[in-house]
């Protein structure tokens, strides 16, 4: 009886967990993102990136070893700490608010009131459901309300934001509300195109498709405005 009912214990929460985690598949092959912030744990930056490093290293070598690759290869030997390298100081580099770019702004000096766009923006981010390449570009525009920043700024907070695990509606939010805190104004908008590797290289394998989210604050929510960036970014430019 006892033997019994600790199997159906067992078994009931093997199910449960099954479930789970077949829910928590599917949840992100449909790419569903939870929150605009970044879910972090509290104990985010207790270790130093080169603790992470040295943690990481051995994380990998034991799903390289799980997947039956002989570490001692001289091709293989180094790529633990390659990728550990790689995840914590660039591809997710963004994760580490010290080293979001520093606000520097400037008085809009030419009265210059129209929108300004800085379009094509190269990005490189990461899937969070699939940890796959997102490879696309930014559209960004704002309207000055009397402060200003540096054209570079803007491809450099797209990169912050990019270099993080991420779902492309949270990117492309997080891209404006830190312009919009940045430039204070809510007068921001992003557009994002962007092929994700877990789309185009497995799962559905559709190569051709790409996905576009956008996000228009304040003025941009009006239907001219927002017309007349849509115009600009399909501008074709040569040079
Ligand atoms: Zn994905």
């Amino acid at each position: 009886m006892y033997l019994r009912i600790i199997e159906n214990f067992i078994s009931n929460n093997t199910m449960g967990l099954k479930n789970n985690i077949e829910k928590f598949d599917t949840i992100g092959d449909n790419h569903i993102g939870t929150s605009t912030e970044t879910p972090m744990r509290a104990d985010a930056f207790k270790l130093s990136a080169d603790e992470k490093i040295e943690i990481i290293k051995d994380d990998v070598q034991h799903i390289m070893e799980t997947l039956g690759l002989d570490l001692s290869d001289d091709s293989l030997k180094g790529t633990p700490n390659r990728v550990a390298k790689m995840f914590v100081n660039e591809i997710f580099g963004g994760l580490d608010p010290t080293k979001k770019p520093k606000a520097s702004t400037f008085d809009n000096k030419y009265q210059y009131g129209e929108m300004l766009v800085e379009k094509n923006i190269t990005l490189y981010s990461t899937c969070e459901h699939h940890f796959l390449p997102i490879v696309g570009r930014a559209h960004v525009a704002y309207i000055s309300n009397g402060t200003v920043v540096g054209l570079s700024k803007m491809n450099r907070i797209v990169d912050h934001f990019a270099k993080r695990p991420q779902v492309q509606e949270r990117l492309t939010i997080q891209i404006v509300e830190e312009l919009q805190k940045v430039l204070n104004t809510k007068d921001v908008a992003c557009v994002i195109d962007a092929k994700h590797l877990c789309v185009n290289s497995r799962g559905i394998r559709d190569i051709e498709s790409s996905t576009v989210t956008s996000e228009f604050g304040g003025k941009f929510k009006e239907k001219d405005t927002r017309r007349e960036f849509l115009d600009y970014i399909q501008l074709e430019t040569k040079f």
